[in-house]
């Protein structure tokens, strides 16, 4: 414990850049996949000549948030300059994950297609955008009915596969963990209003439908899965945002899941990661990111002065296979498996 939070004031410091100790994470010649920590829920996959963008979040209000708006100078300045986004997808609608999207859309991602649930398509129709937005919540994949978990199996061949070049994905059932002391503080939806002004305020980005994501990545035949990556944008309990059965052998080479009100929900991310067994963990939204910095993250106001989920993960899995990174740095992942 005292060694972690050692590091994590080197870290502060400014010599280190992940939250684990290690070496800095950035590094211009990792191979692909290639996977790059954008801060907050955004992170960015390049695979094949094609990207997949998180949903990331660059204005950041400062706290208290009450009216919000995109902050287009923050936007410009930590976007990563790239015309190859094919997908964003996004797991729920509050303001920290979908005050950017439009603009980023917009004048960064022009290729790119959205996917997520029913609140966010209805509020990037304020901005046009709906012919760019593809509505997941019929494909999603459901863990629980009527307090009962639902054992769903989903075979390559399952239509619920959303294809989208050289990746696949599906999108899960999951759930949103309250705020604090039990309460989420941004419920709601707009499940049967499209707007035609974006949200003003910090309680108009409604949280809708939360999804959690599972994605491959897929060889030049489009058909066979390399690489399996598992997302989170925010803590859920389980079974929530757990993936399918998938008879397919493949396991989950990455997971990524979000620090933020871990605190709030049961098990996690234990649970999780009994299911998903990552070679790699990738911990996000792990910063306070209230008018923040990105170059020089701060912690999470509620877990200053104690790091219980990096201490409780650095003790399950050996060294370096947690990584919690600066935002806009690389990230080392898993190797490929040798192919034949
Ligand atoms: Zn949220």
């Amino acid at each position: 414990m005292r060694l972690v939070m050692l590091l994590v004031l080197l870290c502060l410091g400014g010599c280190a850049k992940d939250l684990t100790g290690r070496e800095p994470t950035t590094k211009d010649s990792l191979p692909e996949p290639k996977i790059t920590y954008l801060g907050v829920g955004g992170w960015l996959l390049k695979w094949k000549g094609e990207e997949l963008l998180f949903a990331p979040s660059f204005s950041n209000p400062s706290f208290p948030p009450i009216l919000v708006a995109a902050n287009h100078k923050r936007i410009d300045e930590y976007m990563p300059k790239t015309k190859n986004v094919t997908v964003l997808l996004i797991g729920h609608s509050h303001y920290d994950h979908l005050l950017d999207v439009p603009v980023i859309m917009q004048k960064y991602t022009p290729n790119a297609i959205a996917y997520g649930p029913v609140t966010a398509g209805h509020i990037l129709a304020a901005e046009s955008l709906t012919s760019r937005f593809v509505d997941m919540e019929a494909k999603m994949i459901p863990v629980e009915r009527d307090g009962h978990a639902v054992p769903v199996v989903v075979r390559s061949n399952d239509e619920r596969w959303e294809p989208n070049g050289h990746f696949r994905f599906l999108a899960i059932q999951s759930q949103h963990a309250p705020h604090f002391a039990g309460i989420d503080l941004l419920p709601g939806d707009y499940d049967h209003e499209v707007l035609s002004t974006l949200p003003k305020t910090v309680f108009g980005w409604r949280e809708g439908t939360t999804m959690a994501w599972l994605v491959d990545l897929l060889d030049d035949d489009l058909k066979t899965v390399i690489y399996r990556i598992h997302y989170q944008d925010s803590a859920s309990n389980p079974p929530y945002g757990f993936p399918p059965i998938l008879p397919d052998n493949k396991g989950v080479d990455v997971e990524i899941i979000c620090a933020a009100s871990t605190d709030q929900v049961e098990l996690y991310p234990e649970a999780l990661l009994k299911i998903t067994k990552p070679q790699k963990l990738l911990i996000g939204h792990w910063e306070d990111f209230f008018g923040n910095d990105p170059h020089h993250p701060q912690l999470l106001r509620a877990q200053k002065g104690e790091t219980p989920l990096f201490d409780r993960l650095k003790k399950q899995y050996p060294e370096g296979q947690v990584v919690a990174p600066y935002p806009l740095t690389d990230v080392a992942l898993p190797p490929l498996p040798k192919q034949e």
